[in-house]
């Protein structure tokens, strides 16, 4: 008799692939998030692209001149990549920013042929997907220039342009100002990278210490003259965020790199309240029921009824991005008017205690983030207030809201 081997795994989806031309492809199986069509709740993101094209203007005000290359890394901060970017590009975007090269490649495979930075700086060994899809990397490492140099060599293609990333103070990537010079040699050694870019991040742009920029923004001056010293001229220099281009015209140099306030959120309460959030996320009620004064609900009877109350339930949980946190914290619109969470948020569904809210039945809209005008009045959940309630930012607050939530991109 045979034995099927264990280890033998014969999965097509484990299977090495390759183009016809024997070149890998890069095995990068992107989980897919659920598409409108696949919607079968009522549970959603709504998207709306006219915000997004209103904030890019926001910025563009801002800045004057100066080249906007939005930050759509982490799906577009949740957003959705592919429909932002195809926005955004059409509205006059002069570049995109991403974090992974597998974000830089899905944009490029969508359409998009403004520059794609690539951030996160780092590639595995797939310098060969990079070049391909003329995504342009950031690089703050000797070996990388190498790895690059040599690509290029191997393939017969055109010199590539890179940014330099330099650690002026976030500790985080970057060649330090003592590495800078290790760096600058090897790209002078290598015609075939070509030093386009200089930048760096700031640390604490949405403070309000205004020194903490300055003093980083010196530091990147003092490099930025060693280099030049050496014999390399980046063309562009870039460093502020949303919130240091709100903050400061110094920081917006040659080229700005918003993502939060393209999103419409102000990186801190007041810095441009022109902003339009572009994302909201909306359920329905699902169940309602009446219990007792006394009686428990939802799991570990965190939540006990004071009077006779009427409970709602909603076909969204932690599973969705409705994070756990905010049992017995949070709020949920319905009809216009706020109701709080009632126990523990579980994993695909929550409470809300609906006593107060005259009329509330099953169909009716529940909004978990965003504005919504009801019967009994008008309010919104922002995306700070609930940063706020969890104790976290805004920009986590969008990243959370889960792949199983489709996201509908509306015209309004
Ligand atoms: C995320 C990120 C940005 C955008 O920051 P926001 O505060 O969302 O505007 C810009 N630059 C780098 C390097 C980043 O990682």
């Amino acid at each position: 008799m045979q034995r099927s081997n264990p280890m033998a795994v014969n999965h097509p989806l484990l299977q090495p692939t390759a183009s016809a031309l024997g070149t890998p492809l890069p095995r990068v199986l992107r989980p897919q998030r659920a598409v409108p069509a696949d919607a079968v709740r009522p549970t959603r993101a709504e998207v709306n692209l006219a915000a997004l094209r209103h904030n890019l203007r926001v910025v563009k005000r801002l800045v004057g001149n100066v080249p906007v290359w939005t930050v759509l890394k982490a799906d577009a901060y949740g957003h959705g990549s592919k429909a932002v970017a195809r926005t955004l590009e059409r509205a006059g975007a002069d570049g995109v920013c991403v974090a992974l090269l597998e974000e830089g490649i899905e944009l490029r495979a969508a359409g998009i042929k403004v520059p794609i930075l690539v951030m996160g700086g780092y590639y595995g060994n797939a310098w060969g997907e990079l070049l391909r899809h003329d995504l342009t990397p950031v690089i703050y490492d000797v070996g990388q220039v190498v790895s690059i140099a040599d690509e290029v060599r191997y393939s017969g293609g055109e010199a590539v342009r890179v940014h330099l990333k330099v650690d002026t103070g976030m500790a985080r990537l970057g060649a330090t100002p003592k590495e800078v010079p290790a760096v600058a040699r090897a790209l002078l050694d290598r015609p075939e990278v070509i030093l386009d870019g200089l930048m760096t991040h700031f640390a604490c742009a949405d403070g309000t210490d205004a020194g903490s920029l300055a003093g980083q923004l010196d530091l990147f001056d003092g490099v930025t003259a060693e280099i030049q010293r050496l014999g390399l001229v980046p063309r562009i220099r870039h460093a502020a965020n949303s919130a240091a281009l709100v903050q400061s015209a110094r920081a917006r140099l040659d080229v700005v790199r918003p993502g939060l306030a393209i999103f419409g959120i102000e990186p801190r309460d007041g810095m441009a309240p022109e902003l339009r959030p572009a994302m909201s996320v909306r359920t329905a009620i699902v169940a309602v029921r009446e219990i007792e004064a006394g009686q428990a609900v939802g799991y570990g009877s965190t939540w006990t009824a004071a009077r006779r109350s009427r409970i709602a339930t909603i076909p969204m949980g932690y599973a969705d991005g409705l994070s756990r946190a905010l049992s017995n914290k949070g709020h949920v619109l319905v009809r216009g008017r706020r109701a709080p969470i009632a126990g523990a948020v579980s994993m695909d569904l929550t409470m809300i205690d609906v006593t107060d809210v005259q009329g509330a039945a099953t169909g009716d809209e529940a909004v978990i983030l965003g504005s919504q005008h009801g019967p009994l009045g008008e309010d919104t959940i922002t995306a700070s207030e609930l940063a706020r309630l969890l104790g976290t930012i805004p920009w986590e607050v969008l990243t959370d809201v889960s792949r199983r939530v489709p996201r509908f991109y509306r015209e309004p």
